[in-house]
């Protein structure tokens, strides 16, 4: 048995070192450098904290509404009350009548006249001295006091451990070339500056980060980020990968390739037997992507196009190449529907090249999944299609040369890392290229992401129509049944999707349900067929291979057929409660229109009361079906954590830099890192060690 104590509240929080207290920096701070009188107070105090003094004259609890502590104060200039709604004995006593207190708060006008609720008290002197200093307020936890930390973080501050560990080392000839101002204080006096500003800062720059002392922690900050990022990039380069150089036909020595010659690879078959043509967009990221996979380091490249671009042909052709050499491919989406989706392609597109596709999700029943495990082990499966099971225990894959990765802003940074070390060779890493309809904010594409390749599909497949979005409020749904009517009856097919309810999935499966026996009353010449998530897979098939043939015209879903539909014929599509969706799941459900000859139509349907946010959302999808511009608000709204799939890595960000407001220091960061690993190697372990300790992992994926 151990004889370990239980952790503090503050090595609760990471504070367990002198170092890591230095780097606790305050969230804001309170004034008590200034002392006003009562009169002044009550002037100056309506919109800030102030902080007066005073003798109680007056200490009463009173019981009605409730109970609480009432408190006058008073100077020679004027009397302020003071009321607590919780309150100890011991404050009681504190506030005696005939005591002396400073209090601290806002001021506002109460029953009785003018007074603070629960402001800060303490006991002292009329004549006590006034803090030298702003007194900071620390990012805390529950039954953590500020007092506590603060404590903890002056002593940490003079802890002679921190010398060493804050000492300046970037070489001068560097800070004084680089930074655009000699302003910014070395580390070690920034950081004391920020923990115990004076009392004249300028609390305003305090405030908002940029100060020169927070300046110099962010840019520190961002150097250190720079720097293991560019560490990530050669490590990259030095690691092998296996080559998947095109294959040349062995007798291609004319030019023009006999029609009826069989293909030579199944990268060249798969061109034969897509019923399309690529794009010039997909011909050049299929040649970006080629050359990647020709190097003999691993590829780290992202694919980027918007909804309905055609990403999976280019994800299939790469596929290929993988198989072409010997090696399997697998290609992982965050959904079942979407993992489906792409089984149902490649099925299509590889078994008539003898190419054996697998399928692992995991919803499996368990034999299944051994079986398919053991495809994926024993090599026999060449191509691999499934959820996050992919990346689950008992998966190891025989020759895995290249990962795909469908929608990865879906994944969790250890995700991606995960899939990599299944390679089933220690010797080899392989090939990752991931997918994304939303594009990298640049500021995004310069941090986190910098040593990703980007390519990107700027170009829609031909004949791609543009997309009327109407709103229309709920109360006027017969209106739109009716039109539905006049729609079907020209003889065009229609897709009706029902709301997302995160909470439950029985109710959403139900109003699913309402609303197709609804659709079917009032349509009775037209076939209205269902398809949600709790059917089987077959059942799901069998009524979308009806739909694809206009057995069946309208078609009620729920949001399974977000993704990976395509029916041209249908080109309506209604939308119940959207305002229940976010910006990039009616992007992608409005996608699955615009397809065919016909005008496509999209009708949001949504319900009163509307919070300004969803109509902000429906009137910007509304003005466009960009999704650049879309990806933009969306991005502003949620910021970039999860764009970064940062949820499950929050470890990852950045703590002292906002790449919004702090966007030009990267570019100076990245100035630095590229001159200090030139030209002072020796001292970037050290810079590494200070800001980033153990969560450099992370920052390799
Ligand atoms: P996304 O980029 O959203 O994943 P998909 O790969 O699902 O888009 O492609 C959308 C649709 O466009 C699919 O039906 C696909 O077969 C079709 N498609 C892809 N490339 C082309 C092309 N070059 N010409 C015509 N249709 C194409
Ligand atoms: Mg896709």
């Amino acid at each position: 048995m151990t004889n370990k104590r239980p952790p503090t509240a503050l090595e609760k929080m990471g504070l367990n070192s002198p170092m890591a207290l230095a780097l606790h920096l305050p969230s804001r701070y309170e004034d008590e450098t200034e002392l006003f009188t009562i009169e002044e107070a009550l002037g100056l105090g309506q919109f800030n904290a102030i902080q007066t003094q005073g003798v109680v004259i007056r200490s009463q609890v009173l019981f009605r509404p409730r109970r609480q502590l009432l408190v006058t104060i008073e100077d020679d200039t004027g009397a302020l009350g003071l009321r607590f709604l919780n309150f100890y004995p011991s404050q009681q006593k504190q506030m005696a009548v005939g005591s002396h207190i400073r209090v601290r708060g806002e001021v506002r006008d109460g029953f009785l006249g003018a007074e603070m609720v629960h402001p800060i008290v303490r006991a002292v002197t009329a004549d006590a001295p006034l803090s030298a200093s702003l007194t900071p307020v620390y990012p805390a936890s529950a039954g953590l006091s500020q007092t506590i930390i603060r404590k903890a973080v002056l002593k940490a501050l003079q802890d002679p451990s921190l010398k060493e560990s804050l000492a300046e080392f970037l070489p001068a000839s560097l800070t004084s070339e680089i930074l655009p101002t000699q302003d910014w204080p070395p580390l070690q006096e920034a950081i004391a500056y920020l923990h115990q500003p004076p009392a004249d800062a300028n609390t305003q720059s305090l405030l908002e980060r940029t100060h020169p002392a927070w300046r110099r922690v962010q840019f520190e900050e961002l150097l250190a980020q720079q720097i293991s990022l560019k560490r990530a990039h050669a490590i990259r380069r030095e690691r092998r990968a296996p080559c998947f150089k095109k294959l040349v036909a062995i007798c291609n020595d004319e030019k023009n390739n006999d029609e009826a010659s069989a293909p030579t690879s199944i990268e060249e078959g798969l061109l034969k037997v897509l019923p399309f043509e690529l794009t010039g967009a997909q011909t050049r990221v299929w040649r970006e992507i080629g050359d990647d996979l020709s190097n003999t380091f691993p590829m780290n490249r992202l694919l980027q196009g918007d909804v309905g671009s055609g990403k999976t042909v280019i994800a299939a052709l790469a596929a290929a190449r993988a198989i072409d050499h010997g090696y399997q491919a697998a290609i992982m989406a965050p959904t079942e529907i979407l993992a489906e989706q792409h089984y149902l392609k490649m099925q299509e597109w590889f078994e008539p090249l003898g190419v054996k596709v697998a399928w692992l999700s995991g919803s499996l029943k368990a034999k299944e999944k051994r079986l398919a495990q053991e495809m994926i082990e024993n090599g026999v499966a060449q191509l691999i299609i499934g959820t996050h099971a992919l990346i689950q225990d008992k998966v190891s894959f025989s020759r895995l040369g290249l990962a795909v990765i469908d929608e990865q802003h879906r994944f969790g940074v250890r995700q991606r890392l995960e899939i990599q070390q299944r390679v089933g060779s220690e010797l080899f890493y392989c090939h990752q290229l991931m997918m994304s309809a939303t594009p990298i904010p640049r500021t995004l594409a310069m941090t986190y992401y910098a040593d990703l390749d980007v390519s990107v599909i700027d170009e829609l497949p031909p004949g791609r129509k543009p997309i009327t979005t109407k709103v229309v409020k709920a109360a006027r749904r017969d209106e739109v049944i009716g039109g539905l009517h006049a729609w079907l009856a020209k003889g065009l097919q229609a897709y009706w999707v029902c709301p997302l309810i995160e909470e439950s999935e029985v109710l959403q499966l139900q109003t699913a349900v309402e609303s197709f026996e609804q659709l079917t009353q009032a349509l009775p010449h037209f076939k209205v067929g269902l398809v949600h998530g709790r059917l089987k897979s077959e059942e799901k098939a069998a009524v979308m291979a009806s739909f694809k043939t206009n057995e069946i015209q309208l078609l009620v879903a729920t949001t399974v057929i977000e993704v990976g539909v395509d029916v041209p014929n249908a080109a309506l599509m209604v939308i119940e409660h959207a305002e229940r969706f976010g910006y990039a799941q009616i992007h992608q459900l409005r996608g699955r229109v615009g397809r065919g000859s016909a005008d496509s139509v999209c009708i949001l349907m949504y319900a009163e009361p509307l919070s300004m946010a969803a109509k902000e959302r429906l009137q910007t999808l509304r003005e466009t079906t960009d999704g650049f511009v879309i990806a933009e608000r969306d991005l502003s709204l949620r910021g970039p954590g999860e764009l970064l799939g940062a949820k499950q890595s929050g470890d990852a960000m950045l703590r002292f830099v906002d790449l919004q407001r702090d966007a030009w220091l990267i570019e100076l960061a990245q100035t630095a890192a590229d001159r200090l690993l030139s030209e002072h190697a020796d001292l970037v372990g050290r810079h590494l060690e200070r800001w980033l300790g153990s969560r450099t992992e992370f920052l390799k994926a």
